[in-house]
């Protein structure tokens, strides 16, 4: 069966977490898709990010104290996984598992988990005047903006906010002299002033020190001050709201670029994307009408498709999908995830091609 998008039933957004704002700050559309879709991708993600719910959940059982040594390592380590796996099978991205086979660093970032475990266990222990709290929920009173913190440490008047990591925390960026610095994502030094409001609120002391920790073990400073910790809580509870508005006056304001469309998982909810790919063929997506779909003697299948004055080949589908594809002739159909091939308007497919039917 071809993946459909039925009606879309737009749901207001009840709560923003410190961790989704800069992401609705680019598409807030995104968010009220994925609100939508009771916040089920429909796409997979990459390999990676699976494998990097393992990572953090790990750590978090690492700050809580649960896991304290390489044995219990070993157990929880093995446990997340095939949660993660079973998940994978269950929603039909099966090709992925085993993770251990699909990713280049799998032991290189298993290593790397394991050295946080020289850390003390820290879940909520008081070593003398030190208190550490893992994975804390804070809200707002009104309770529009919430999330876990993943580590607070209280050391008298010291207060470090620490959020965990599992892929890169930093981003190449260049200076007025063209000279090129690293510095932390936007995106991260934005979550954690959230968070640090989010503790003044609860609180009412701020916290002295922001920070990101990373696989490695690495830390980054964040500095701020309680005004634009401030500002941006202002500034996440304002889109919130404009957001919820755009439901009931069904004007969306959606602007589709390559930096936000490219890993949304919604693409095949947005009609704004799918536009776009009828005049745009910079994206490894495409759109178009079944013209004609073809069996090769390996057994491969190439369907072609008319987008406006285009044809769009796409190659390498296996056999099974012939008659499915066959049967769909003159339908409009898009297709994600796919790889371009050297030659102009041909594509391949890859493990995470997608086919939806437009309707
Ligand atoms: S595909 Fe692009 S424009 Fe559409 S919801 Fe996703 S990020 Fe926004």
């Amino acid at each position: 069966m071809m993946n459909r998008i039925g009606e879309i039933n737009f749901k207001e957004i009840k709560r923003i977490s410190p961790s989704q704002f800069y992401s609705m700050k680019n598409c807030a559309y995104k968010s009220l898709l994925a609100e939508a879709f009771d916040k089920k991708p429909l796409l997979p993600l990459s390999p990676n990010a699976y494998f990097g719910t393992v990572l953090h959940k790990i750590l978090e059982l690492i700050a809580k104290g649960v896991v304290k040594n390489e044995d219990d390592f070993n157990t929880e380590f093995d446990k997340q996984l095939k949660i993660v796996e079973e998940d994978l099978q269950e929603n039909s991205f099966g090709f992925f598992v085993p993770l251990q086979k699909k990713l280049k660093n799998f032991g290189l970032k298993k290593i790397q988990l394991k050295r946080h475990l020289r850390n003390e266990p820290k879940q909520q222990a008081n070593l003398g005047d030190i208190n550490f709290y893992s994975e804390r929920w804070f809200e707002s009173e009104d309770k529009l903006i919430g999330g876990k913190v993943d580590l607070i440490i209280e050391n008298n008047d010291n207060i470090e906010i620490i959020d965990f990591k599992t892929g890169a925390i930093t981003k190449d960026c260049l200076d007025d002299e063209g000279e090129l610095y690293s510095d932390v994502k936007e995106e991260y030094k934005e979550q954690l002033k959230l968070y640090a409001y989010l503790y003044f609120e609860n609180t009412n002391r701020f916290p002295t020190s922001l920070s990101l920790v990373d696989l490695a073990n690495q830390k980054f400073m964040v500095t701020f001050s309680e005004e634009e910790c401030k500002i941006i809580y202002d500034e996440a509870k304002n889109l919130l709201k404009t957001t919820n508005n755009c439901i009931s006056t069904k004007s969306f304001s959606v602007t589709p670029t390559e930096v936000n469309c490219k890993y949304c998982l919604y693409r095949p909810a947005c009609s704004f994307f799918i536009r776009k790919l009828e005049t745009d063929f910079s994206f490894n997506d495409v759109f178009g009408e079944i013209k004609d779909v073809k069996k090769f003697q390996n057994g491969n299948v190439s369907v072609f498709l008319q987008n406006g004055t285009r044809q769009l080949t796409i190659k390498n589908f296996n056999s099974e999908k012939f008659d499915e594809l066959s049967y769909k002739r003159k339908k409009k159909i898009s297709i994600y995830n796919l790889r371009k091939e050297s030659t102009d308007f041909v594509y391949s497919v890859t493990d995470t091609t997608m086919i939806y039917e437009q309707i």
